[in-house]
């Protein structure tokens, strides 16, 4: 017999949510102009959004909070950040910052000069916005499996080697910034890359002197895959395979409204003193005095309590990763198309597979998670063409090849009973997908367009 699992905590209070009927939902994604970011979360029943920022929160960080130490320099609790920082992920030089982008701004600009090269393992959005801003050129090295929803390749987050080794011989390796290395690959579904491969990509760069920077902010989900999959590491910690993984790069952004368990925050980390003190300079301009970049006193308490906290043993990876599975497994065993392997942090639908009867430059994940949303109230977001954005030299619209509704969970928030509901809503709305339309753009704005865009249903031909 498989035994259960179990959550490793029990709930201390409550936060009622609202239940609307079919009639104002409809209404309110009218309004939000078919777009589940404009929504109001009053009107959303089950939000899987995002899992940022969205995470429950212990009693052991909200009462760190009271310690908050708010003194605008040298506050004892950036010290104790760093302190936390060090032991768990091992770099020795924290910058604070008010979340990840704002560490991906001050990487971007300090390592990047007009015209270089920055390869990674498939984009983030918020990353390469900050690249291509900075005046890179960010090339996709990431295997091509990542492409392919249903590739059960184990580590789809790897980097190809063979892909990077060609795009630093394009240019020359002066000319690559450094290769950005994302963990728990966000966008291919919240794939991980295997340590074999972190450590191959870090070997690779060494040699040729290019920089090795991890988007940390996953790198915990990162780590319990490894210890799931791959050969050697079974008997490991979540916390030791963790600290191997960061060990083989120079530094890492991380926005710790993911892994490490807070509302708000992010951090950069590196290496290099010399480093450190050019995105010193920068972070008081954009975030902050360099001990507190964009948090408050209490924000770093909670997150010390928190980046602890998530290794101090690996039930809260198990349980974490596992409600992800939970929902996952329940949709494949309905035939729903969904990215596989299940990821760390959410399942995301293939809405290309759903919704043949749309092309892509009409949207279906947008439809999709409209259509979710009408039928039960919650609340996902699409991950395809319109979050790709347009190629800012020709203008046209990037085809990505995955067209996806990602279902976010947020951490500690949900109970196996919403999962429940979850996976009989979009089971209802799939087997009635012939009557989904595709959507035209109303308001497209210039940059990250999807958090801001509205569309209207395409008349029905
Ligand atoms: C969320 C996220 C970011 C951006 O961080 P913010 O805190 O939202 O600014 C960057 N990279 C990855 C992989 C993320 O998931």
């Amino acid at each position: 017999m498989t035994r259960s699992w179990a959550e490793p905590w029990k709930i201390k209070m409550v936060e009622p949510i609202t239940v609307t009927t079919r009639d104002e939902r409809e209404r309110a994604i009218v309004d939000a102009g078919y777009n589940t970011f404009l929504l109001k979360s009053d009107d959303v029943y089950i939000d899987l959004l995002t899992d940022s920022g969205t995470t429950a929160m212990s009693d052991r960080q909200w009462s760190a909070m009271m310690l908050g130490d708010e003194s605008y320099a040298g506050a004892r609790s950036f010290y104790k950040l760093v302190a936390a920082v060090h032991d768990v992920y091992g770099y020795e030089e924290l910058i604070p910052t008010h979340q990840g982008r704002g560490a991906e701004h001050l990487l971007s600009q300090i390592l990047i000069e007009q015209g270089d090269v920055v390869p990674g393992n498939m984009y983030f959005t918020t990353t390469r916005y900050h690249q291509e801003r900075a005046g890179g050129r960010f090339v996709d090295v990431i295997i091509d499996e990542a492409h392919d929803p249903t590739s059960m390749h184990p580590f789809k987050g790897n980097i190809d080697i063979d892909k990077l080794a060609a795009a630093v011989d394009e240019v020359g390796a002066e000319r690559v910034a450094y290769v950005s290395f994302e963990t728990n690959v966000n966008l291919a579904g919240g794939q991980p890359a295997s340590m074999a491969n972190i450590k191959a990509v870090y070997a690779f760069c060494r040699e040729r002197g290019i920089l090795v920077m991890l988007d940390a902010t996953r790198a915990l989900e990162n780590a319990y895959f490894i210890q799931q999959r791959e050969g050697g590491y079974e008997d490991r910690s979540v916390a030791s395979i963790l600290r191997e993984i960061t060990e083989n790069s120079d530094g890492a952004t991380v926005s710790s409204k993911k892994d490490n368990l807070v509302n708000i925050g992010g951090f950069l980390a590196l290496r290099d003193p010399e480093l450190a003190r050019k995105a010193r300079a920068l972070l008081v301009a954009f975030e902050g005095l360099h001990t507190y970049g964009g948090m408050s006193g209490r924000d770093m308490e909670a997150l010390a309590t928190g980046i602890r906290e998530m290794v101090a043993t690996d039930d809260h990876a198990r349980s974490r990763v596992g409600q992800v599975e939970y929902l996952g497994n329940k949709l494949i065993k309905y035939g729903i198309p969904v990215v596989k392997p299940i990821g760390g942090h959410g399942v995301f639908l293939d809405a290309a597979a759903m919704l043949p009867h749309i092309p892509q430059d009409q949207f279906p994940a947008q439809a999709l998670a409209a259509a979710i949303y009408v039928d039960s109230g919650v609340r996902g977001m699409e991950r395809g063409i319109v979050s790709a954005g347009r190629d800012p030299e020709t203008g046209e619209n990037r085809r990505p090849k995955l067209e996806l509704v990602r279902l976010t969970i947020p951490r500690r928030v949900y109970t196996q009973s919403h999962m429940d509901v979850v996976a009989e809503s979009v089971i209802e709305v799939y087997e009635q997908r012939d009557a989904i339309t595709g959507l035209r753009f109303t308001y497209e704005p210039e940059s990250l367009r999807f958090f801001q865009a509205t569309f209207e249903p395409l008349p029905t031909t």
